[in-house]
């Protein structure tokens, strides 16, 4: 099942009303929206990572919230496993929310204090009632405590969430999902919160869980440092929309939109006299309620034409003439390789 889409969104929309004043309704004014996410669509394969990156305001976090039907969208659909579950019923969505586990950026806020470590790694256990005992729900938090390396797990069980580090602090945090024994994981910022210093470990016990538990991952960063060490494909989003993606050495390697090059660009390198003299683009990131018009990158790109300013880039396939499949692809959306009268 190794090439199966295991989750797939197709033209995924998320725009927030924003609140409208007196006077816009008694103007008869239409409200205002968050665009945060516009128009989304890719395919994660079964067993593999795939990163959404981009900057603080580009819609990622939204989209990973969507992937697993922690915000409704406006349109579009979710597909997990081959079945549209954008329309299930509170009720119906149960059996699935076991299946699609999220972490989040900081473990602080995603535990409970007054929980015992081990109390909140079982909590979810009881919730879906899959254990059939006392003692059948303590084991398997221990066996998830010690496969994610909170070992002795017996000297971590009755502690409290200050009482631990960070790093140990996220690790229950990932036991906490995995115990459920999900299929699918988003991990949004998961190590963003963590010392430097145990960063690299964190994500490479990701790497090993997956493999162990057969998992797929929905990877969510700012950092493509950090992406590179993971992610199997990559897409880079800009204002609510994807803007380049594609296997990730392809990208790397070869990127072809000036937002992900400036991006790569600004990746910290480890010896200075390989520093990339390359600055982020001038300016932050627009207002998702006014989105620039044409293409939203344009104020802020160095290779803008007349065209970028009127007419939105579709996000086409780079590499379909050498026949490579759709889902293996290099995708962007630029002018600068595509025929506005195509
Ligand atoms: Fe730059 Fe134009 Fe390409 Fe947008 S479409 S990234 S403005 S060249």
């Amino acid at each position: 099942m190794s090439d199966e889409v295991l989750l797939e969104l197709r033209d995924v929309r998320k725009w927030f009303p924003v609140g409208q004043s007196v006077f816009d309704t008694f103007m008869g004014r239409e409200p205002d929206n968050v665009r945060a996410v516009d128009g989304v669509s890719f395919g994660v394969p079964h067993g593999k990572v795939y990163g959404l990156a981009g900057e603080s305001g580009s819609g990622k976090s939204t989209t990973g919230r969507l992937a697993v039907r922690l915000l409704e969208p406006t349109s579009g659909q979710v597909l997990f496993d081959g079945n549209d579950i954008t329309m299930l019923s509170k009720e119906d969505m149960r059996s699935h929310r076991r299946e699609m586990q999220v972490i989040f950026q900081d473990p602080f806020a995603s535990l409970n204090p007054r929980m015992t470590l081990g109390e909140g790694i079982a909590h979810g256990l009881r919730i879906h009632n899959l254990t059939g005992s006392r003692a059948e729900t303590r084991e398997r938090v221990m066996d998830i405590m010690h496969r994610v390396g909170l070992t002795p797990p017996g000297t971590f069980y009755n502690r409290y969430p200050h009482q631990i580090s960070g790093g140990q602090r996220q690790r229950v945090v990932i036991a906490r999902a995995l115990v459920l024994q999900p299929k699918f994981i988003v991990a949004d910022e998961p190590i963003a919160m963590t010392d430097a210093s145990v960063r690299a470990v964190l994500l490479d016990l990701m790497i090993q869980l997956k493999e162990d538990f057969d998992l797929t991952y929905l990877f969510i960063t700012h950092d493509l440092a950090t992406a590179k060490y993971i992610c199997d494909t990559i897409a880079i989003m800009y204002l609510g929309r994807i803007v380049e993606s594609g296997p990730l050495t392809q990208v790397y390697t070869n990127p072809q939109h000036p937002y992900t090059e400036a991006l790569l660009a600004a990746v910290p390198v480890p010896d200075p006299r390989h520093r990339r003299d390359k600055p982020m683009p001038h300016g932050e990131i627009p207002n998702s309620i006014n989105p620039p018009p044409g293409c939203a990158f344009h104020p802020r790109c160095p290779k803008a034409m007349d065209i970028c300013r009127v007419q939105s880039p579709p996000l086409e396939q780079l590499d379909q003439a050498s026949q490579v499949p759709p889902d293996q692809g290099h995708y962007t959306a630029c002018w600068l390789y595509s025929d506005p009268e195509g």
